[in-house]
């Protein structure tokens, strides 16, 4: 089962994603970061990404698309993947779907998290995150705040604030979405595989919640 995570950076695709590989038994893959794992072995590759990350600038398409089919490509995708970040055009969409296709699978569903922007800058600037990549946990200083200041409370790893959470790349990160999810929004629309889930930072739809509508559309597929 192959499922794409859309919305905009904040909304909690990497939350929810996470919740759902474990549910379902299948991996999450974060474009964002993989990316990340390359800008930490400071080659020339690593430079160049980091560039485009921290403008607020998606890394061209060509580009990631190779790093994202030799990742799905590894044995632990046997069963599918959770896609998160990816596709983020509409030709990586249709790039991804002919990934898919010879292998003969294809995209079970496409989950839109839809969320103000406003309450995006709020979260974004306010999130802290593990990097131990097993753990991943997300917090938020206002209102997920970890036990003990700046240490996970799963893995006990020092928390980080990301390159790109900051106000002035969220707010062109946000434009960059804006301007290009449309499309992607209205090809998954025209497969008729979207999926769209409406928040707000007062509403009390939990991860689990979400997951579980997510669920219940799958299996009612
Ligand atoms: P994320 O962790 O998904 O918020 O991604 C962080 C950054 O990585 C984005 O702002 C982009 O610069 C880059 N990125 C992530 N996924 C993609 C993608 N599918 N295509 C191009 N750039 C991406």
């Amino acid at each position: 089962m192959y499922i794409v995570m859309l919305g905009a950076p904040g909304t909690g695709k990497g939350t929810v994603g996470d919740l759902l590989s474990k549910e379902l038994g299948i991996v999450h893959i974060s474009s964002g970061e993989i990316f990340r794992n390359y800008i930490k072995k400071h080659n020339k590759l690593g430079q160049e990404i980091e560039n485009y990350i921290t403008e607020g600038k998606l890394v061209p398409d060509e580009l990631a698309i190779q790093l994202i089919e030799k990742r799905l490509n590894e044995p632990d995708t046997k069963n599918g993947a959770i896609l998160d970040g990816f596709p983020r055009t509409e030709n990586q969409a249709v790039v991804l779907d002919g990934i898919l296709k010879a292998k003969q699978e294809k995209i079970n569903i496409a989950v839109d998290l839809n969320l103000p922007d406003e309450e995006i800058i709020d979260r974004i600037v306010k999130r802290r995150t593990c990097p131990n990549t097993e753990c991943r946990e997300i917090y938020n200083i206002d209102f997920k705040p970890p036990k003990v200041d700046g240490i996970c409370d799963k893995c006990g790893t020092k928390l980080i604030k990301r390159i790109d959470d900051n106000e002035k790349t969220v707010k062109q990160r946000l434009e960059t979405y804006h301007e290009i999810s449309e499309g992607l929004i209205k090809y998954y629309k025209n497969q008729d595989i979207l999926y769209t889930v409406k928040l707000n930072n007062k509403s009390d739809l939990t991860t689990k919640d979400i997951v579980e509508e997510i669920k219940a559309y799958l299996e009612n597929k």
